[in-house]
C-alpha cells in the first residue's frame, strides 16, 4: 500500500492489527459491507460523476467475474455479508446476471443490492430477477426530460422510468430512487419526486452533492438536507425522523405525516463515517477504505500474481486498519481524490 500524503495522524501499528475475528478498524468500527464496481464504463455522463470526454479502462484491467467472487469468499468469514454491484453503470458489464447468480451461491452473503441508472434496466430486469436479485437501487434526479439531459448529458428518462415500472412489476423490493441533490437544481425536483416516490411505493433517497466528481465542486453548490426537509413539509406537513436502527445507513430516514417515508443522505452537512462499515472494491481491483480515501490496496495484483488466500486477507485487514477517522471534507485538510465517482463505484 502507497501513502501519497502523510496529511492524517498515522494510523495505530501494525503490531496491534487483529489477524483473526472481524474486520474492525482502529476506531473499532466492524466493516460488514462491500461495494464492488464491475465496470468504469457507462452509456451517461453525468456532470457532477464524470468528465464529458472521459476515457475508460481496457478490459482487461477489470476483475473477472471468478476473480470477484475469489475475493468475496475470502471476506464472508471475516464478516462481509452485504454486497452492493455498482459502477460505472454496472449494466453496461456483459453477463451482469451471471455474476448475481454467483454471489448468491454464496453462504453468509445475505444481502445483495444492484446501483443502476435505469437505461438498461428494462430489458435485463428479469434475468437478474431470475439470478437471484431483489433489492434495486435506481438514480433518478428529475421527472424532467430536459433536466434530465442537462445532468446526464444524454436522452433517456423514458427508459429509466420504463425499467422502474418493469422492476416493479416483476418484484423486485426494496426499490430505492437516488437523486443527487444541487443547488439550482433540487429544488424544482424535491416535490415531483416525493409524489412520484409516494404514488409507486418507491423509496426515495436525496444525496447531498459530494466533491468526487469530475466537475468543480464547492460548498455552495450543496442543496443541504435541512432545505430539502423545509421544502418537503411545506408541501406534506411536517416530518418526523425514524429512530436510526444500528446507525450504519447512510440515510437518515424521515416520515410523512400520513405515513410512509424519506431518506436523506447527508454526506456534507452530517456526515456519517463514525458509523461507516464499508469497504469499496474498484472495476480494477483496488480496495479502498472510503470513497475519498487517498491510498488503496492492489488487490487485483494479488489475484493475478498467485498470492495465497492468506495474503490476501491479510492485505484486507491492513487496509481496513488503516482506515482513517473521517472524510474530512468541512475541513481545510480535504483532498479530492485523484479517481472520480465512476471509477470507484458509488
Ligand atoms: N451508474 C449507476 C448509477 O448512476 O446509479 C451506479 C454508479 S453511480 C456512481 C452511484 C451513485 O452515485 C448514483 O446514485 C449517483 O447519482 C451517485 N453520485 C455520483 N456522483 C455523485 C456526486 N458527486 N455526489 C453525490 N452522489 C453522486
Ligand atoms: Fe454513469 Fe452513474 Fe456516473 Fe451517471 S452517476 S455518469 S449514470 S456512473
Amino acid at each position: 500500500m502507497s501513502l501519497r500524503i502523510p496529511l492524517f495522524p498515522a494510523p495505530a501499528s501494525l503490531e496491534t492489527m487483529p489477524t483473526c475475528g472481524p474486520l474492525v478498524d482502529t476506531f473499532g468500527r466492524l466493516h460488514t459491507n462491500l461495494r464492488v464496481s464491475v465496470t468504469d464504463r457507462c452509456n451517461l455522463r453525468c456532470t457532477y460523476c464524470m468528465a464529458e470526454d472521459v476515457v475508460f479502462l481496457d478490459r482487461q484491467e477489470l476483475l473477472s467475474f471468478e476473480e470477484i467472487v475469489r475475493f468475496v469468499r475470502l471476506l464472508v468469514p471475516l464478516g462481509v455479508n452485504k454486497i452492493r454491484l455498482t459502477g460505472g453503470e454496472p449494466l453496461v458489464r456483459r453477463d451482469l446476471d451471471k455474476l448475481v447468480a454467483m454471489l448468491c451461491a454464496i453462504p453468509g452473503i445475505t444481502d445483495l443490492s444492484l446501483t443502476t441508472n435505469g437505461i438498461l434496466l428494462a430489458e435485463q430486469a428479469e434475468r437478474l430477477y431470475r439470478a437471484g436479485l431483489r433489492r434495486l437501487n435506481i438514480s433518478l434526479d428529475t421527472l424532467r426530460p430536459e433536466v434530465f439531459r442537462q445532468l446526464t448529458r444524454r436522452q433517456g428518462l423514458e427508459r429509466v422510468l420504463e425499467g422502474i415500472r418493469v422492476a416493479r412489476q416483476l418484484g423486485f423490493r426494496p426499490i430505492k430512487l437516488n437523486a443527487v441533490s444541487i443547488r439550482g437544481i433540487t429544488e424544482e425536483e424535491v416535490v415531483p419526486l416525493a409524489r412520484f416516490a409516494r404514488e409507486n411505493d418507491l423509496e426515495l433517497r436525496f444525496i447531498e452533492y459530494m466533491p468526487i466528481g469530475a466537475d468543480h465542486w464547492e460548498r455552495s453548490k450543496v442543496y443541504f438536507a435541512e432545505e430539502i426537509l423545509q421544502q418537503l413539509a411545506r408541501a406534506f406537513g411536517p416530518l418526523r425522523p425514524v429512530p436510526v436502527g444500528d446507525g450504519t445507513a447512510p440515510a437518515q430516514e424521515w416520515e410523512y405525516p400520513d405515513g410512509g417515508r424519506v431518506g436523506i443522505i447527508a454526506s456534507i452537512s452530517r456526515p456519517f463515517c463514525h458509523h461507516c462499515n464499508r469497504l469499496r472494491l474498484t472495476a480494477d481491483g483496488k480496495l479502498r477504505h472510503c470513497l475519498f480515501a487517498l491510498e488503496e490496496t492492489d488487490v487485483k495484483s494479488l489475484l493475478r500474481g498467485g498470492a495465497n488466500d492468506k495474503d490476501i486477507v491479510l492485505a484486507v485487514r491492513r487496509c481496513v486498519w488503516a482506515k482513517w477517522e473521517g472524510h474530512q471534507i468541512n475541513t481545510a485538510r480535504f483532498l479530492k481524490p485523484a479517481r472520480t465517482m465512476h471509477t470507484i463505484g458509488g
